[in-house]
């Protein structure tokens, strides 16, 4: 991007950046200064290294109109630099925020991102080529759209049931339904499955900021949680769960392509499940989804003894043996990973955790839950990369972490930035 465009993005970004202070410092929280040449310098290989630290940049940058100039993309990954999933979630939230970029391009490993404007709402389509997950990319713009104060349509093509991101069980199952305790209206639809390696799939999603009943005005620092900063408002909070789950599915899904060769998965899948009381197992045909393709999910449900429909909470482990363990089947390594979070005794799984801090960061009230410990890694670079945008006034973190043990305590501090109708 040449000086001039640089320089007009930022006049366009500083005539809206008053406002934006005020509500940081009704927040009792701090943008952080930018370098000398007016654009945050960000190191993609920081920390996990992977597309997050790309994708909580861009989302941050389009809410706060923060230019930002991001190197080292995915250094530390096999295929590094932006790949298609990365280009099209920097393309959707340049869409959203006017934003002026260069270095957008299959393999580019560096990138500047400036937006021109406040984000805008509306109608919204964008396609991954291949089964890069259509999740991450709705993450991505989901910030941004939150901030608008009218409900926007996203239809995102690509992949639905993929290995190493949200699926669109986790998805619709776990993380929505998360949203919608902070406020934050979800309306979704799955259109077609998409797997890997082929993709095709494709998801819309109606989001609306916030119901009046939910609007809240800024809360004031320190936040205190527990403590409504309205009547109707109320910090998010997932703090505990009931030890035991009442219900636990495992479901081994392909495509109709793969179909007959699920019958080795679904064996596993009863062998890992067989010392299990009341567990099922449940082959399913994703129809309509193209190519070859195979999920193993395990879900389980959480009641409260005063909780009757839906469930408390669900949770949902996708089972990919990771590398070095390929000997392993999709159905043990995702009985694995739940037994662990099981016994960790938190609310969030470690997938969830660091999702959730984005979205709650924009609310007024903030939020906190607890997370097994020690927080990922995905977790722990994503308050680093929040750091980088926005601080609290003492210049502490806005997202904290308590480790106890087994669990982990993460507090968000909301900065009131999630628009309510
Ligand atoms: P990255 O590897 O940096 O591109 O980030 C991957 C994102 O996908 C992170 O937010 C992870 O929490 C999320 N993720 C990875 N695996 C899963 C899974 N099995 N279920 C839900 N989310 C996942």
């Amino acid at each position: 991007m040449n000086v001039e465009t640089l320089n007009h993005c930022q006049t366009m970004a500083a005539s809206s950046s008053h406002t934006l202070a005020a509500t940081l410092q009704r927040a009792g929280a701090k943008q952080c200064l930018t370098a000398p040449g007016g654009f945050l310098d960000i190191d993609g290989s920081r920390g996990e290294g992977g597309g997050q630290i790309l994708r909580s940049s861009v989302a941050l940058a389009a809410i706060f109109q923060q230019p930002i100039r991001i190197h080292s993309i995915r250094a530390g990954r096999s295929n590094p630099g932006l790949q298609r999933q990365h280009c099209v979630s920097v393309q959707a939230c340049a869409d959203i925020c006017g934003a002026n970029v260069s270095g957008l391009s299959m393999g580019s490993a560096e990138l500047f991102f400036a937006p021109s404007r406040a984000a805008q709402s509306g109608s919204y389509r964008w396609a991954i080529d291949g089964a890069g997950s259509a999740s991450l990319v709705l993450q991505t713009v989901l910030p941004a759209l939150l901030s608008c104060s009218s409900p926007s349509t996203v239809e995102i093509h690509g992949g639905t049931h993929t290995d190493m991101a949200p699926s669109w069980p986790f998805l619709s199952e776990v993380f929505f339904p998360q949203l919608r305790a902070m406020g934050i209206g979800v309306d979704s639809t799955l259109l077609k499955p998409g797997f890997y390696p082929v993709g095709g799939g494709a998801l819309r999603v109606v989001i609306t900021p916030r119901s009046p009943s939910h609007a809240s005005s800024v809360a004031a620092p320190p936040l205190a949680l527990g403590v409504p900063t309205s009547p109707s408002a109320r910090p998010y909070l997932l703090a505990a769960r009931p030890s035991q789950y009442t219900d636990v599915v495992m479901t081994v899904e392909t495509t109709e392509k793969t179909h007959h060769a699920t019958a080795p998965e679904v064996d596993a899948a009863r062998v890992a499940m067989q010392a299990v009381p009341a567990a099922t197992v449940v082959p399913k045909v994703a129809y309509g989804a193209r190519g070859a393709g195979m999920a193993v999910y395990l879900r389980a449900d959480f009641h409260d003894a005063s909780e009757t429909d839906p469930p408390q909470r669900r949770v949902f482990f996708c089972g990919k043996p990771p590398s070095g363990a390929e000997h392993k089947t999709r159905a043990s390594c995702c009985w694995e990973e739940f037994s662990v979070f099981l016994a960790s005794g938190a609310a969030a799984d470690e997938y969830l955790a660091d999702q959730l801090m984005l979205p709650l960061l924009l609310t007024g009230e903030g939020g906190r839950y607890t997370a097994p410990s020690p927080v990922s890694l995905h977790s722990s670079t994503n308050i680093g990369t929040i750091d980088l945008f926005a601080k609290r006034e003492d210049g502490s973190s806005l997202v904290t972490v308590v480790d106890s043990g087994a669990t982990s305590t993460v507090t968000v501090t909301g900065l009131g930035l999630l628009a309510a109708l």
